[in-house]
């Protein structure tokens, strides 16, 4: 079994980290941010010391590749380097830095390998600045280099004015495109209890939840909070009440893991002395199963179109954000698991909650994710932890994953 370098891993999650860091403790770096591409100068600079062959793709994928000449197929592996506002110092760069971390130690000591590796900093995972997963989309032939450039972010500027202001040194062709990966493995925080909770050192992965949201306006009538009688309201916040209240019952009855949330809420005027003329919410559908994700929708759709004429309310929905739930590769999770077992570590299979950029290399290559214990479940927060050893055992079952896929 191989070991990578446990000081280099840390110490690179550390140098890492200080790039976009804030006061809080936590780390922003959005997509083709100042902070952000100052993190991909630092993976491009790392890759090259590893002794990687780097290409950087027409989004700023960012690509290291060992054993370029071997003519079998890519086995790639990786994570992204872009976070949320205020987020965790783990969340993606511990999948990137541990996947070039492997690649180095591949390299270092000479392992004799029958495919080409590639370790990548996929661009814009998150979704904050633009749409989530550009650049595992862009990868995987899902959208068109047109339609990313095309891309507006929350600043106004496009992704391709935020490329060009980047300065980073583009390749014209994808080299993903080109170089179809037969394998893609990913590393990441667990972002949830469950490890912890049950003192298991290693989550195997079997599947990612999808994720729908649904954007519903409400459309009621802003009047005097004194003068309008109760029987003669179109009150929009309280129709969104019952939406909430709907959503989050409907939820605990469909079970199998389904959860409902509604994290978003716009009441206008939002004034003390006006009934609520208009309120937007967004719903937060997240299941293993599609066809659950559809039954909620509808139930959502039915009981809002029946109720809201009681309520002399009008209603306008909309889909969001719909991103399908994938299952990954039986072979790539025994085999994780397998491995996991030589090195003596423990273990459990588990469904991911979150989404990640494995959802979307699952529609091209077998597919594995590895996730290690997060301290309380916190991420998407400066108070994103994971302990040192954890961070090295969830390092050591990637890479040798990588060397069994790759003999
Ligand atoms: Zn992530």
């Amino acid at each position: 079994l191989l070991h990578i370098n446990d000081s280099r891993l840390l110490n690179t999650l550390d140098e890492l980290s200080e790039i976009g860091a804030t006061s809080q403790g936590g780390v922003t770096r959005l997509c083709l941010s100042d902070d952000e591409v100052e993190a991909k100068r630092y993976i491009i600079e790392l890759m090259k010391r590893a002794g990687l062959e780097v290409h950087v793709d027409p989004v700023a994928n960012v690509i290291g590749v060992l054993n370029s000449a071997a003519e079998t197929k890519l086995v790639a592996c990786g994570s992204h380097v872009d976070t949320v506002i205020d987020g965790g110092r783990y969340d993606g760069s511990y999948g990137v830095l541990a996947a070039i971390e492997a690649l180095r130690s591949f390299k270092e000591s000479e392992i004799k390998l029958g495919h080409p590796l590639a370790a990548i900093a996929f661009a814009n995972e998150e979704g904050v600045r633009f749409p989530a997963m550009v650049g595992s989309k862009y990868a995987t032939g899902l959208i068109t280099l047109k339609d990313v450039f095309a891309l507006r972010g929350t600043d106004g500027a496009t992704f391709e004015e935020a490329l060009t202001k980047s300065k980073l040194e583009l390749e014209s062709d994808s080299f993903l495109a080109k170089h179809i990966p037969g394998t893609y493995l990913e590393l990441h925080i667990e972002q949830g209890p469950v490890l912890e909770n049950e003192g298991k050192q290693i989550g195997i992965v079997e599947n990612i939840v999808g994720t729908r949201q649904i954007e519903v306006g409400i459309h009621g009538s802003a009047d005097h909070a004194g003068t309008t009688p109760m029987d003669a309201r179109k009150d929009a916040l309280l129709f969104a009440s019952k939406i909430i209240q709907f959503v989050n019952k409907l939820s605990l009855e469909l079970g199998k893991g389904s959860v409902g949330t509604i994290g978003f809420l716009e009441v206008t005027p939002n004034a003390p002395n006006v009934i609520p003329g208009e309120v937007r919410l967004i719903i937060d559908f997240r299941n293993s199963s599609a066809n659950i994700i559809d039954l909620a929708s509808s139930k959502l759709n039915e009981m809002v179109k029946d109720t809201a004429n009681k309520d002399r309310v009008q209603i306008s929905i909309r889909q969001r954000a719909d991103l399908p739930p994938a299952d990954m590769t039986d072979s790539i999770a025994s085999l994780i698991q397998e491995i996991t077992d030589d090195l003596g570590l423990t273990w459990r299979r588990m469904q991911s909650g979150a989404g990640h950029d494995a959802m979307i290399m699952r529609r091209i290559a077998d597919t594995g994710m590895i996730f290690v214990p997060s301290k309380r479940g916190k991420s998407h927060s400066p108070m994103e932890e994971t302990a040192g050893d954890d961070l090295i055992h969830g390092a050591n079952v990637l890479a040798n994953t990588l060397m069994k896929i790759s003999k």
